[in-house]
């Protein structure tokens, strides 16, 4: 038998980061991950915005979070000698005048200067979209290559002979007091990173979930030269050399992986409002992302196993979350810091039933 401290099933952004923080932390671990699924972060965006949605609401801890996560990103990419972070800031141009009203006085009314900045109308820089009413320039945000650092952790923890890929079945799983008992390992925890597939893991399938589809897809755009992210109800991840991300759809009905002509339709119906020069779509994809009812994320161990733990529920934002709350998740692990309540899975203990 193999005898270690954590068994990881999971490695998206939730188990790569998990994994890595327990690594530093010199736990003995395992990442089983079954390679042939295809995973949310696979297809995230990775964008990090601190101020979101119509009422430009002040994402949920930013003023820890967004610190916290510029500084892992960096040195995790000295560490890596990888480039996957990029600071690029976001550009929402004004939709409408009372868009722009509404939002002049938001930025009025709320102490958002840190954040956010206005930008006049017509400014040379946005040749390639809309821009006749100007719009408003947040700082601190920008996107993550997320496909490219989960590779790159992957590559860590071969190197570190942590990994397996294989698909876990959790039949085969076998919890007593001090330990679990996986095929030929013994560890004294377990921790579920499954994104959501967490739905089909007897352990945790009751944790309310209220996952969403998304599509996004690659396109060539003619000349475009904007260095920002742009949002405009859709956003446009800017790759270098006219190439993009674009997206996303949400979707909570039809839960599937599969791209659809109805998601690509709908993502260039918005972006054609606002974007000028024509673009050849080269590559769409798709993904179930783990989002939860309370849009919080999912920590904690299992009502009646306290070897059993979930790391879970990253949701919308997986790239601004799972910095600062791996982090959590370790010190509750092994420094038995109180986990948050908003993040701590018992406020969802009174659904589990035997
Ligand atoms: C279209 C779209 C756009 C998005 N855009 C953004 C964005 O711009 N910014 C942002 O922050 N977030 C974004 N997200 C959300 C982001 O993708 C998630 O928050 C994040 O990737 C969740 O990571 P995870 O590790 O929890 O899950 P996943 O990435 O799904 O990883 C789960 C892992 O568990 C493994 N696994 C599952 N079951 C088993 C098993 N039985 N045995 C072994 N392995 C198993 C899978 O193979 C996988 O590797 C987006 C999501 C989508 C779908």
């Amino acid at each position: 038998m193999k005898k270690l401290d954590y068994i990881i099933v999971g490695q998206g952004i939730a188990g790569s980061l998990l994994a890595y923080k327990l690594l530093k932390a010199d736990k003995k671990i395992i990442v089983l991950n079954d390679e042939s699924l295809p995973t949310s972060s696979q297809v995230a965006g990775g964008i990090f915005n601190p101020i979101t949605g119509k009422n430009l609401d002040k994402t949920w801890l930013a003023d820890k979070i967004f610190p916290y996560l510029k500084d892992f990103y960096l040195s995790l990419e000295k560490e890596f000698n990888a480039t996957f972070y990029h600071e690029t800031n976001l550009y929402r141009p004004f939709a409408n005048e009372e868009q722009q009203k509404h939002f002049m006085r938001l930025t009025d009314e709320y102490d958002l200067g840190n954040y956010i900045k206005i930008i006049s109308a017509n400014n040379t820089e946005y040749s390639a979209i809309t821009n006749t009413l100007g719009g408003l320039h947040t700082s601190f945000a920008g996107w993550v290559n997320v496909p490219k650092m989960i590779e790159n952790f992957r590559i860590h923890f071969r190197n570190r002979e942590v990994y397996q890929a294989e698909k876990f079945v959790h039949e085969a799983l076998e919890v007593s007091e001090n330990e679990v008992i996986y095929k030929d390992i013994e560890a004294k925890r377990i921790i579920f990173c499954e994104g959501y597939y967490a739905s089909q893991n007897p352990f945790f399938n009751w944790i309310p979930f209220n996952p969403a589809k998304g599509e996004t897809f690659l396109a060539d755009v003619e000349g475009y030269n904007i260095a920002e992210i742009v949002n405009q109800g859709s956003w446009i991840i800017p790759l270098g050399n006219g190439k993009c991300r674009i997206g996303s759809t949400y979707v909570w009905d039809k839960l599937d992986w599969e791209t659809t002509e109805s998601g690509r339709a709908l993502i260039s119906s918005k972006i054609d409002k606002f974007l000028l020069p024509s673009y050849k779509i080269t590559n769409q994809e798709a993904g179930i992302r783990p989002t939860t009812k309370d849009r919080r994320p999912f920590m904690g161990n299992h009502p009646l196993h306290n070897n059993v733990y979930v790391f879970n529920g990253l949701g919308t934002k997986g790239v601004s979350l799972a910095p600062f709350f791996a982090e959590e998740m370790l010190c509750f692990l092994e420094k038995n810091k109180v986990l948050m309540s908003e993040s701590n899975i018992k406020r969802f203990y009174s659904l589990y039933s035997l």
